[in-house]
Formats: structure tokens, sequence, C-alpha cells
């Protein structure tokens, strides 16, 4: 009998390459997404197989699933800052309702559970690198106050159930991870970017570009949610690349590997933008012998190598026109 493993946000970027991943390694896949942000085309080509079924639902309601299930993996979440503003109700009640549900579920089926939390839980750190043990620094009201206080609530809720119901958790904080299927138009800076380079127009950089960011490559972070569900440790583990680079320097990067000649000009920094973020993961080493394969160089050649094959369609749909709220 193959393991059952339920994966939600499965037609999102990493939902569908988790999909893909738990087919490979022989497993029965239940999909589940309620497509506010997901995409099927992310997982059109699964659903051929025996092996694979999808269930179009929002898991903020009631979750059945008949027959066992082995594992449960919650990926289901808006998961970009104009994504929150468009859709902040929907965030919190997908980190917080959703999770409860899916707890829910695992403990009746006895099935072990892995959340999706990230380093926003940490807000806008005053630690740097930050630490498993780092407390954060959020602003529970702010335009990130939607999805970094439902992450917090989900960490809070895994443990609980943990604690009190025994159930086998698992808590990954994903650091910034990027990778072919990221939505082009949802706002965050890579595809923003080479969205960007591939139009002719220049490319926005908010504030100074001194903000920092550590991109991770997807191929790194599905082996290191992997390792973890396969553990025995019930804590938070960060997930992500340590190689820190400044937003200015990124975009620089950037025109480099498209070949683009526009230039980078400055917008407004939105409001809460951490200024400087990077994963500490030595518990990661430790623990699940895990550290990111994958460099900068090699990762964005197959990023903007998927981007391409995108239509020109897709390049000029603006999901996201208004983001005057999101500007202090
Ligand atoms: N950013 C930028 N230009 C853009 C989009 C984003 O300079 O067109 C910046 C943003 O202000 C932030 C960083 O890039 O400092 C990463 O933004 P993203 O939305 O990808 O994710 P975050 O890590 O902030 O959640």
């Amino acid at each position: 009998m193959h393991k059952r493993v339920l994966i939600t946000g499965a037609a999102g970027f990493l939902g569908s390459h988790l999909c893909d991943r738990f087919i490979k390694e022989g497993y029965h896949v239940i999909g589940m997404d309620n497509l506010i942000t997901g995409d099927l085309q992310n997982i059109e080509h699964l659903f051929p197989l025996p092996q694979f079924e999808f269930h179009h639902h929002d898991v903020t309601r009631f979750v059945h699933i008949s027959g066992n299930l082995d594992y449960i993996l919650h990926f289901a979440s808006p998961a970009s800052p104009i994504d929150y503003l468009k859709i902040p109700i929907q965030t919190l009640k997908v980190g917080a309702m959703g999770t409860h549900n899916l707890l829910g579920l695992a403990k009746d089926k006895k099935a072990r559970i892995l959340v999706a939390s990230t380093s926003e839980v940490y807000g806008d750190p005053t630690v740097h690198p930050q630490t498993e043990d780092y407390w954060g620094n959020v602003n529970p009201i702010g335009p990130r106050g939607v999805y970094d206080e439902a992450k917090r609530y989900q960490e809070a809720i895994t443990m609980a159930y943990h604690t009190y119901h025994g159930v086998e958790t698992r808590i990954i904080r994903i650091f910034n991870t990027y990778g072919p299927r990221m939505r082009l138009n949802d706002g965050r800076v890579l595809p923003a970017f080479i969205g960007q380079a591939l139009r002719g127009e220049d490319l926005t950089v908010f504030g100074d570009g001194s903000q920092t960011r550590s991109f991770c490559y997807m191929d790194d972070l599905i082996e290191g949610i992997y390792r973890l569900l396969l553990s025995d440790y019930a804590y938070p583990v960060n997930i992500g690349n340590p190689n820190e680079i400044t937003i200015k320097d990124f975009a620089e990067e950037i025109l480099k590997l498209t070949g683009a000649n526009q230039k980078v000009i400055y917008k407004p920094l939105p409001k809460d933008d951490p200024k400087q973020r990077q994963p500490d993961i030595s518990k990661a080493r430790e623990l699940l012998n895990w550290e990111p394969k994958v460099d900068r160089k090699e990762g964005l050649e197959k990023t903007y190598a998927y981007f391409k094959t995108l239509s020109t369609e897709s390049l000029y749909k603006k999901e996201h026109k208004d983001f005057s709220a999101y500007v202090k």
C-alpha cells in the first residue's frame, strides 16, 4: 500500500513542487486547493496519474478525507505582501481556522502534520541572523500583520495539539524562496524584477535598496521539508539559504542575468518592510544534515528559463494595480 499524504495549497508554487516530490517518492498524493492564488496549470501534468487526486476545497471549512492518511502538509496560504492587502481576511483564516481544521484531521487520522510557517514570525528582526529561539518583532496591525499573526497563531495551536493531544507535528519556518511556478504578478521581488526585465520596464527597487533578503532555490527547500517531515523534531526549524544580498544588488543581478539594458528606479519603501533577513540554519544542519546546494546564479538561470516560457498575455496581466495601501 502506498502511503497517503494530503498537501494543501497543492496548486501553488511550493505545494505543486511538493506534490511532484511525493509522487516521485511513491506516495498517493491528495492535493487540495481553493484556487484563490493557486493555478491548476502547476499540477495539470499530475491529473492523469492514478496516484494523484485533487480536491477543490477551502480548508477554512471542515476538511473531510475518506480512508487513512499518513501525512498532512499544510501549505495553503497567500504568501506575498500584496496578497495580504488584497485578501487579508482569507490570509488570517487559512493560517488560523485552516490550521485548526487540519490539526483536527491529523488527530482523527493519527497522521503526522507539517505546517508551513515563515520567517515573517520574526517580523522586522532585531537579531541577525535569525535563530529559532528569537521571538520576533511583529506589528500586529500593520499590513503584514494578517499574515504574521496568523502564522504565529498557527505555530501556537500546532504546539498545543502536540503537547495536549500528542499529535505528531512539524513546523518549518520558510525564508524567501524562489523558482519556477512563482506567480509572475504576485508582487514579490523576484517575479516583479524578472517581469519588468522581460517587458522592457525599469526595475522598481523599494526604498534605497539597502534592505536585505536571502533567497533559497525551491529544490533545496523541498528537500528540507522532506527531511523535516521524516525527522522526529517537533519544534520550529528554519529552512532557507543564508546567502544574503541587498535588494539593490539583487536588481543588478537580474539585469545582468536577463541582459536587459533598463535601469533601476526607486519607489517608496512599504510600511514595516523588514530591513534585514538571513536564516541561521545551524539547527537544520545538525538535525537534518541539510543545507542548500543550489547557488543563486544557477537557481536564477533556471527560474528565468521558466518565466521566458510564459505567454505574452500572462506577462502583461496585472493582478494588482493598487499598491497605495502598501506604501507608508
Ligand atoms: N521589493 C522591491 N521591488 C519590488 C518588489 C519588492 O524592491 O518590485 C522589495 C521589498 O520592499 C522587500 C524585498 O524586495 O524589501 C522582498 O520583497 P518580497 O515582496 O519579495 O517579500 P518579503 O521578503 O518582503 O516578504
